[in-house]
């Protein structure tokens, strides 16, 4: 099998536009999107060992980690036979998304489909809009909440200069927009670097210089900000922005818990103007169509240690033989009870965490039917 280090995997922008583009729910798709998945929830479940080795055991740790640990265990995908598309259809989440890539793609997946939507609305009103790209950043430091703290305050202070009467910026020229904070380290100082992407939508192209004044004067210790017209396609703007989402799964693992810790009670996105208001599904799942033939496809998470792991394939239901005496009801009340049969092994850390993770009876063993790709692969 491949042999692919995780630095390696496909960069946050390609992960978003992988899960949102153009055909990318068609049938022939879901292996790599079992492979993006298990990737994912394999990168989960070292950041949960890590998590389980710090330290004396606590209660709020325990509970993230019995989130986590349970957090993708299975994928529940609807298959429409006569559009061959796939929707996620159930999935146990666990929604902590600095820590848990798989929540992260999916949360990215869904606000960035949503964001869309309006915004095609916004432009099909006002066709004079153009889309910028611009990037606010903040002087490097060694803590990462206080850095954070300061750019979100003054993100608050810039947002407040769009409309008002007192003070005007760069920022007065948008109609709307969208942002989101993203975090790394610094290459060199090994200092956090939070910092801004946003895009806003105007009619009159914003200043870059002029925005470096405002910034400063706002900020204080820092005028570095990037302002870009837009070439490519919108949603690919877009997923500059949502990006940040799915970026703390490229974190060190030390890195990823020191950002959970500062960041798990913030929000990292924010909109203005007639971006404004848009609501984000709390349900991770795909939207359902409106199709009346389609069988669902019930995926388990397999580890066998080392370096195989992946979905596998467990149930079809009803199976594409027996689908002329399709009865829709029945067969979502077996595969319920199917989705809750679920009996995995502990974790390697779970008696450290007893008793929320008391050792469970072996599995019963997933079957690979060979009638779908089982994801395994080389890590
Ligand atoms: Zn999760």
């Amino acid at each position: 099998m491949e042999n692919r280090p995780e630095e390696e995997n496909p960069p946050p922008v390609d992960i978003l536009a992988d899960e949102t583009g153009e055909g990318s729910d068609h049938y022939a798709r879901l292996p790599d999107r079992l492979t993006r998945y298990a990737v994912a929830r394999h990168r989960a479940a070292a950041m949960a060992q890590y998590i389980a080795g710090l330290g004396e055991p606590d209660s709020d740790r325990a509970k993230v980690l019995r989130e986590l640990d349970s957090c993708g265990t299975y994928l529940v995908f609807r298959h429409y036979l006569e559009s061959d598309r796939v929707r996620l259809h159930g999935m146990r989440s666990c929604r902590q998304h600095i820590i848990c890539p798989l929540c992260a793609i999916r949360r990215g997946a869904r606000m960035l489909a949503r964001y869309m939507e309006r915004v095609e609305l916004v432009l099909s009103e006002n066709p004079n809009l153009k889309a910028y790209m611009v990037t606010l950043t903040i002087k490097n430091g060694v803590d990462l909440a206080e850095r954070f703290a300061h750019l979100q305050k003054s993100v608050q202070a810039l947002n407040k200069t769009r409309t008002g009467s007192r003070q005007s910026s760069e920022l007065s020229k948008a109609a709307g927009g969208m942002y989101s904070y993203e975090f790394k380290r610094g290459e060199n100082s090994g200092e956090w670097h939070p910092h801004v992407h946003a895009v806003w939508l105007c009619e009159e192209e914003p200043n870059q210089q002029a925005l470096s004044l405002d910034w400063k004067r706002i900020t204080g210790d820092s005028y570095i900000v990037e302002v870009h017209a837009l070439y490519g396609e919108l949603v690919d703007a877009f997923c500059e922005v949502f990006k940040y989402a799915v970026k703390f799964g490229g974190l060190p693992l030390a890195d990823n818990w020191e950002a959970f810790g500062s960041l798990r009670r913030h929000q990292l996105i924010g909109s203005i103007g007639n971006l404004r208001g848009v609501v984000i599904p709390a349900d991770l799942t795909d939207d359902l169509l409106d199709e009346p033939k389609w069988i669902d496809l019930l995926y388990r998470y397999i580890d066998h240690g080392g370096s195989e792991f992946g979905y596998a394939l467990e149930r079809e239901t009803p199976s594409v033989t027996k689908f002329d005496t399709l009865d829709h009801e029945t067969y979502s009340a077996e595969y319920d009870a199917a989705v809750r049969s679920e009996n995995r092994p502990a974790p390697p850390w779970a008696a450290r965490f007893a008793p929320d993770f008391l050792p469970t009876k072996q599995p019963k063993g997933i079957e690979d039917t060979g009638a779908h790709v089982a994801v395994l692969r080389d890590s």
